[in-house]
């Protein structure tokens, strides 16, 4: 009587899932450090435009400030050439001046109490910003730590059970052991599947019943028409008509 390569397919196809499910858990960690990553860079790229933002402005408010300073100073200077006015034009002309700089130096100096005040919040955006930043640099590396430990004892776990798996794949031979590595070489983890109600799991393709008949008796290896996986029937599985 031939082999029955149904239950070794069955284990296989468990293994295969194990290994899946571990080099999941390392790739899942990778790429959410790719993300964090890349948000790291966007977050970096806003931080740099808050402090940059308030640079640009301090300069702005500074030109305001010497802009104030230069007009108190003329005005300072006009006063005293009111005494030297040699007549009432020129007197008029000065008191002229004098009001217009200090009609300018109101404006300025509203501009530059508003400009403090803003000042303050440029600060508080670039200071967030900078927390954000460092708050996300301290997730992406303890991030990086637990996805180091996953990834040591995934390797760890792969290594125990690769043993396992290698004598199970030796159990196959002739036909199934072909289209095994051949599939396997293609499709990895993904070479395998069960027969469920006259169905491939793998894709539900419906599989007619000598097909199904022919996977239990062993009688020839079996791969989908469709998803084109190793297709095993389980223990105790029954076709019923
Ligand atoms: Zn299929």
């Amino acid at each position: 009587m031939a082999t029955d390569f149904n239950p070794i397919l069955a284990t296989l196809h468990r293994m295969h899932r194990q290994f899946a499910d571990l080099m999941e858990q390392v790739n899942g960690g990778l790429r959410r450090i790719r993300g964090m990553e890349a948000r790291i860079e966007e977050l970096k790229g806003i931080h740099e435009t808050a402090v940059r933002t308030v640079l640009d402005f301090r300069i702005s408010l500074d030109q305001k400030q010497a802009q104030l300073e230069a007009n108190e100073a003329s005005i300072i200077k006009r006063k005293k050439q009111l005494d030297e006015a040699k007549n009432e034009r020129e007197f008029k002309g000065i008191k002229e001046q004098i009001a217009a700089a200090e009609a300018a130096n109101a404006v300025l100096s509203d501009e530059i109490l508003e400009g403090l005040d803003y000042l303050d919040t440029l600060k508080q955006n670039a200071e967030l910003a900078k927390r954000n930043l460092e708050s996300t640099e301290t997730l992406l590396n303890e991030i990086r730590e637990k996805t180091q430990e996953t990834r040591e004892w995934a390797e760890a776990e792969i290594r125990r059970i690769k043993g396992d798996f290698r004598k199970k794949e030796a159990e196959l031979d002739g036909e199934h052991r072909m289209l095994y590595e051949k599939l396997f070489k293609i499709k990895k983890f993904d070479s395998l599947t069960s027969v469920e109600n006259k169905c491939c799991s793998g894709c539900h393709t419906i599989l007619p019943l000598d097909v199904i008949a022919s996977i239990i008796s062993c009688q020839k290896a079996v791969s989908c028409p469709m998803c084109s996986r190793l297709l095993y029937v389980k223990e105790g599985h029954h076709v019923k008509d």
